[in-house]
């Protein structure tokens, strides 16, 4: 599955984020109950309205939706990349992520300590970038002094990965992170497994106070022309509401959040731009046993497509019954799609769109 991380200064609410997120009742309801894998780590079912609406057509007895991981990773401070370094746990931590969710903090609450005494979450993210390309530039000194010998004995892969740690060093101390590297296609796959923490893509979150959670703050508009500027994502979120309302049933939820002007809770926002950040989309299996979404990247080929329910429907992969969603809800369902000739039959190179309803034929 995908995972995120969620990172930020101390005192800025990724705790209370991550502990909405987890146990709101969309996790809940969900028929893998949310699971907490590791105290900081928790599975969240991804809302997607089309998925009970393909349930209700096929009536489906169970509805399983796609989930996302995410990573509580606290530790990062200012100066954390000094002295004693990243811990081994942290850095660990965030080498797995397929993405970042920064917190910045964008309430005022003299009540809440801020580590810099000010709230300036521009500078809070500039902060931590600091603190990230630092611990890269760390790690490419280690990686290339451990390569050396490899390199002198003329080894391909060593003075690819050489090169790309150079370019990456170059940028770092040019002040920049090291996803502003251009990569070609082929070295790709090497630039990937250097696991460079900079090269992560990033969603800020702009926690903002409780009376600010639909239209946001000058704070958090600051952050959203930030991350314009460097091509990254932004949602404002309160995550104190957000955990209030994972703490009520889905018809209280409704309640509270249009009291508050809001036309879907936050969380679900975020996690959707997660999604929308990975460049991820969603497929369908429907049956009256279940209706049931899956999470692949964008682009992805049939095979590879069920390679995410099975290796097996990789392996064997014969063919992809497909219908497009537009198509299942129009003409109410897999016999009417079928017989307007809606079905198709599709092979080896089709590139699975958002939104397919799929059956896989393959050889076991
Ligand atoms: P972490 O250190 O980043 O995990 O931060 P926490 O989630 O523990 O939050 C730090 C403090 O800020 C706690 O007392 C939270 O209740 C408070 N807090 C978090 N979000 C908000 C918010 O939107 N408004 C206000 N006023 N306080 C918040």
């Amino acid at each position: 599955g995908f995972r995120m991380g969620i990172v930020g200064l101390p005192n800025v609410g990724k705790s209370t984020l991550f502990n909405a997120l987890t146990r709101t009742a969309a996790a809940q309801a969900a028929n893998f109950p949310f699971c907490t894998i590791e105290p900081n780590v928790g599975e969240v079912a991804v809302p997607d309205s089309r998925l009970d609406r393909l349930a209700e057509i096929a009536k489906s007895k169970e509805i399983i939706p796609t989930r996302m991981t995410f990573v509580d990773i606290a530790g990062l401070v200012k100066g954390a990349s000094k002295g004693e370094g990243l811990g081994n746990q942290f850095l660990a931590n965030i080498r797995e992520v397929d993405a970042i969710a920064h917190v910045l903090r964008c309430f005022e609450d003299g009540d809440v300590t801020h580590v810099e005494g000010r709230v300036n979450p521009v500078e809070d993210a500039e902060t931590i970038e600091t603190e990230l390309m630092l611990a890269d530039l760390e790690s490419i000194e280690k990686r290339l002094q451990g390569l050396v010998r490899k390199v002198k004995s003329g080894d391909k892969e060593a003075l690819q990965q050489e090169r790309l740690l150079k370019e990456a060093q170059a940028v770092l101390e040019n002040g920049k992170p090291a996803r502003a590297v251009d990569v070609d296609a082929e070295d790709a796959k090497a630039w990937k497994m250097l696991q460079l923490l900079t090269t992560k893509p990033i969603l800020y979150v702009c926690n903002v106070g409780e009376d600010e959670a639909a239209n946001g703050n000058a704070h958090s508009e600051a952050v959203a022309k930030m991350a314009e500027a460097q091509g990254a994502a932004s949602v404002v979120i309160s995550a104190r509401i957000e955990e209030e309302i994972s703490q009520l049933d889905a018809e209280e939820q409704e309640m509270f959040l249009s009291e508050l002007g809001l036309e879907e809770a936050g969380l679900d926002r975020l996690i959707r731009a997660g999604y929308e950040l990975l460049h991820l989309e969603t497929y369908f299996t429907v049956g009256p046993k279940e209706a049931r979404a899956w999470t692949i990247r964008k682009g992805t080929l049939a095979p590879q497509a069920a390679g995410v329910i099975h290796g097996d429907f990789e392996k064997g992969f014969i063919r992809a019954e497909t219908i497009a969603f537009d198509d299942y809800v129009a003409l109410g369902g897999e016999g009417p799609a079928k017989e307007a000739g809606k079905m198709r039959a599709e092979g080896k190179a089709y590139e699975v769109k958002d939104g397919d309803v799929l059956h896989f034929l393959f050889n076991a």
